[in-house]
């Protein structure tokens, strides 16, 4: 084993390993470093996303949505259907089989690419010196020209509701259940509690989703969270805002949950079992030596500039364990940028730029500024909304619910954000997302042919509608701000 590289990752979620390939690509030798085991035993690549995060979650979701239409979606079409049965074992191997083909998928690309992939952990030492321990716990030390630290997240703990693993569980753990849970409780409505609340929902559990926060999605443009909390409660999620857990019992297999309500009332609720989905925090447990020159900030995320470079000369952080949103895409892109800054070139990345999508049924979707954002801020902005319940192609599907929504600046009339509820979210925001990258007002976009019927005339139709010009809706009139 060679202990010298021009780049050392340490790290290999999407962050890391992107960054890995691409340094390799622009002829770097690259070593990168991995601690995960899976539930084999054996060492696999893909970090958070694909092992337990995106990529499993997403499989699930697409399971349950498919039982759950089935189940309801098809009467209305005509197509009656008797007899269905829902096999959560057989959900959870199709979900690890998906995982394992693209966890195996990133080492052969390691292996296309001539990146090493070290299977052990890796600690920052002075100098660009990092100390390899492997499974085994033999040590070495690798020198390498540019470290790039990508540790990625992990669910954050709450002393209240300590996870057990059975009973109590985080996000991974909701990944594995065995069986439906008759009463499933969650501690938090965000992203990662709406998806998986979603999925036991839709295969019959009672989902009751307990949020600290007075305000729902505040992370989202406050008309599309009012809808999604609409649409999501008619699909049988409980959301219950304001209400802090304060203790947890498990007894026999069963958790009691003590809450204060929003009206200060104490509360409790029995359930089968409960998700812990309160955030996720950085991981640099034992990552820095005392003298490797590398800053954490506050929250105790590595410190970096706007290019990703840490304090130390030659080290670099990327992903989750840096500010910014806790998004595989943006860690990727981050690693693309390092990599070429590595190289020489002078790559910078968008940070007003980076879509997020919230994969509940419809998907919710945004990307810019949200109009809160620009309240607070005094840039002058017009809106332009369209209901899917307008859109032809939407109603054909079955999927009038939501809307899209654009906003742009008020003189300029260029699109500073785009928030979508509804069919195909997740593309239709890509759509707008390239568009913002080159700078393209709504009335371009207006001005774009868009096939029909689609889902994204319903974009197109928004994007008219910022200058009062949309035809499919009667009201006509340009909402000036
Ligand atoms: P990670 O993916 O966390 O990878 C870091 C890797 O570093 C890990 O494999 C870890 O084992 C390794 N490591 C840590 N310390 C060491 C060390 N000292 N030595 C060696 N290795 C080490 N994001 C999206 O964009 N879209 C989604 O739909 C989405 N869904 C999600 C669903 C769930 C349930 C969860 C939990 C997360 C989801 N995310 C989603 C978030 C996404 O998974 C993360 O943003 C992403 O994985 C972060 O990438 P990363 O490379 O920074 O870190």
């Amino acid at each position: 084993m060679s202990t010298t590289y021009d780049v050392i990752v340490i790290g290999a979620g999407p962050a890391g390993y992107v960054c890995a390939i691409r340094a390799a690509q622009l002829g770097l030798s690259v070593a990168c470093i991995e601690r995960y085991r899976n539930a084999e035993g054996q060492g696999a690549l893909g970090g958070t996303c694909l092992n337990v995060g995106c990529v499993p979650s997403k499989a699930l979701l697409d399971s349950s949505h498919k039982y759950a239409e089935v189940v309801h979606g098809l009467g209305h079409h005509g197509i009656a259907v008797s007899g269905v049965s829902c096999d959560v074992p057989a959900m959870i191997r199709r979900k690890n089989g998906i995982v394992n083909q693209l966890t195996g998928g990133i080492a052969t690309l390691f292996k296309a690419n001539g990146v090493t992939a070290l299977f052990g952990s890796g600690r920052l030492l002075a100098g660009r010196k990092v100390e390899f321990t492997d499974h085994d716990g033999k040590t070495s030390v690798l020198e390498a020209g540019h470290v790039v630290l990508a540790t990625g997240s992990r669910p954050i703990d709450i002393p209240v509701a300590p996870v057990d693993g059975k009973t109590i569980i985080n996000s991974t753990g909701a990944l594995e259940l065995e069986a439906v849970p008759k009463r499933l409780g969650v501690i938090g409505a965000g992203v990662i509690g709406l998806e998986l609340g979603s999925v036991w929902r839709r295969l019959g559990a009672e989902v009751v989703l307990m949020e600290a926060m007075d305000v729902f999605l505040p992370i989202m443009d406050q008309q599309i969270a009012r809808e999604a909390r609409k649409v999501l409660t008619k699909q049988g999620l409980d959301i219950r805002m304001g209400c802090r857990v304060t203790a947890t019992e498990v007894r026999r297999g069963k958790v009691t949950v003590t809450y204060l309500a929003a009206d200060g009332a104490e509360q409790q609720e029995g359930f089968d079992k409960l998700i812990v989905c309160v955030g996720r925090r950085p991981v640099t447990d034992n990552l820095l030596a005392p003298d490797s020159g590398v800053n954490l900030d506050e929250r105790g995320l590595v410190f970096v500039d706007d290019t990703c470079a840490t304090n130390a000369p030659g080290v670099w952080a990327i992903g989750d364990v840096v500010r910014g949103p806790m998004l595989a895409h943006k860690g990727s892109e981050e690693g693309v940028m390092v990599a070429e800054r590595i190289a020489g070139q002078q790559t910078q990345m968008n940070y007003a730029v980076i879509p997020n999508v919230i994969y509940t049924e419809p998907e919710i979707a945004a990307v810019g500024s949200t109009e809160e954002q620009l309240k607070q801020s005094g840039e002058p902005y017009k809106v332009g909304t369209f209901p899917f319940a307008a859109n032809a192609r939407a109603l054909a599907a079955d999927a009038g619910a939501g809307m899209v929504k654009v906003l742009a600046h008020a003189e300029t009339d260029r699109v500073l954000g785009c928030q979508v509820i509804g069919p195909a979210a997740a593309e239709l925001v890509q759509q707008a997302a390239i568009a913002m990258e080159f700078g393209t007002s709504a009335e371009d976009l207006g001005m774009m042919v868009f096939a029909h019927p689609t889902f994204s005339e319903a974009l197109h139709e928004a994007a008219l509608s910022v200058n009062g010009h949309a035809i499919h809706t009667a009201s006509r009139r340009a909402r000036k701000k």
